[in-house]
C-alpha cells in the first residue's frame, strides 16, 4: 500500500488544513457515516488517535470528490484548493477503496470495439483500415 501523501507538505496543504481547521473533513466517503460524531470525522492534525496502532494523526490534502480521489498524485496536486479537503489516513483509505469500487461498478464490461483497430505496440508500419 502506498502510503505517501498525494500532496506534501506545502503551502497547498497548509491553506487546506486551515480551511479544514486541521480538521479531517470526511462526512462519511470513506465509508463509515460518523454520525456519532456529528456527521464529519473528528480526527485533527497532530491529535492522537486511539486506534489504529496509536501515534500522531497526519492529515492528508487530497480530492473532496471521490470522482478524483483516484487521479495520480501528479495530476491532484493540479487541482485548485477548492477541490482539496483534508482526509485522516483512514478516510482516505476507506474513500479511495470506496472510489476504486464505484469505478468498477460503471466501468463498461467490454472494450469498444474501435480497440481493435488500434495498432499494437511496436508493430509499424501500421496497416490502414
Ligand atoms: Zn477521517
Ligand atoms: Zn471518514
Amino acid at each position: 500500500m502506498n502510503r505517501v501523501p498525494p500532496l506534501a507538505d506545502t503551502g497547498l496543504w497548509q491553506a487546506v488544513m486551515a480551511a479544514a481547521s486541521g480538521r479531517c473533513q470526511c462526512r462519511g466517503t470513506c465509508g463509515k457515516n460518523h454520525t456519532k460524531d456529528g456527521g464529519r470525522c473528528p480526527r485533527e492534525h497532530g491529535g492522537y488517535q486511539q486506534h489504529h496502532g496509536g501515534g500522531t494523526v497526519h492529515l492528508i490534502a487530497a480530492p473532496s470528490d471521490p470522482a478524483t480521489l483516484l487521479l495520480p498524485p501528479h495530476k491532484a496536486a493540479a487541482l485548485p484548493r477548492q477541490a482539496l479537503a483534508a482526509w485522516c489516513p483512514t478516510c482516505h483509505d476507506g474513500a479511495r477503496t470506496a472510489a476504486r469500487k464505484a469505478q468498477h461498478a460503471t466501468a463498461p464490461a467490454t472494450a469498444p470495439d474501435s480497440l481493435f483497430d488500434l495498432c499494437p505496440p511496436g508493430r509499424t508500419p501500421c496497416p490502414s483500415p
